[in-house]
């Protein structure tokens, strides 16, 4: 096990077994519908890439960035790094994010996107954590894994910007991040 990580709560094997299962689910509740997926940027990358290929639509992609601010009032704000290029109005989108928190980005994500007049939102997430929403968002429907609220790193998510290449997903250990 690298060094830095405590405990591997899901290998690569365990991620491509539930993103195979998850796209299965996907395809069957879309139909024939084709589906627009869109990744926020960056840690949804590499659960996008390794979803969309079980997916069997039609499925266009598109990326977007944005930052949140956790303010001292219960709504937060977000800043738009980066947009989507795709036109979402009447079609299909289901959102790809790395993890859900606590709900702040993804609420604030959706309230953007449902001004576009999409015909529907849903969103798909490598890992939900229950136990730390703060912000009323809409639950993702498609979950890989639910965790405890502990800091992990690996496919896609990092701390300071390192650790998203790791083909899995670990707690990281305090000693990276506390009185630093
Ligand atoms: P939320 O807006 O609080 O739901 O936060 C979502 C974002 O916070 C994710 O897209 C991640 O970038 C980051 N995040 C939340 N928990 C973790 C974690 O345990 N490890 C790494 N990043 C995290």
């Amino acid at each position: 096990m690298d060094s830095f990580i405590e405990e591997v709560l899901f290998t690569h094997e365990d991620i491509v077994k539930r993103c195979d299962e998850l796209g299965k689910q996907i395809s069957k509740d879309y139909g024939d519908e084709p589906i627009v997926l869109i990744g926020l940027l960056r840690g949804s990358v590499p659960f996008m890439v390794e979803l969309m290929m079980h997916i069997k639509n039609d499925v266009q992609i598109d990326f977007m960035d944005v930052c949140s601010y956790h303010g001292t009032t219960s709504s937060g704000s977000v800043t738009i790094l980066k947009d989507i290029k795709l036109d979402i109005k009447n079609r299909h989108v289901i959102i790809a994010e790395d993890i859900v928190d606590t709900g702040l980005t993804l609420k604030n994500v959706m309230d953007l996107l449902c001004e576009r007049g999409a015909a529907s939102i849903e969103i798909a997430c490598l890992l939900n954590k229950p136990a730390a929403r703060k912000y009323k968002c809409l639950e993702p429907k498609y979950v890989a894994f639910t965790v405890d609220p502990k800091f992990v790193v690996g496919f896609g998510l990092d701390y300071n910007q390192s650790y998203r290449n790791l083909d899995y997903v670990g707690v990281l250990k305090r000693s990276i991040y506390e009185n630093k």
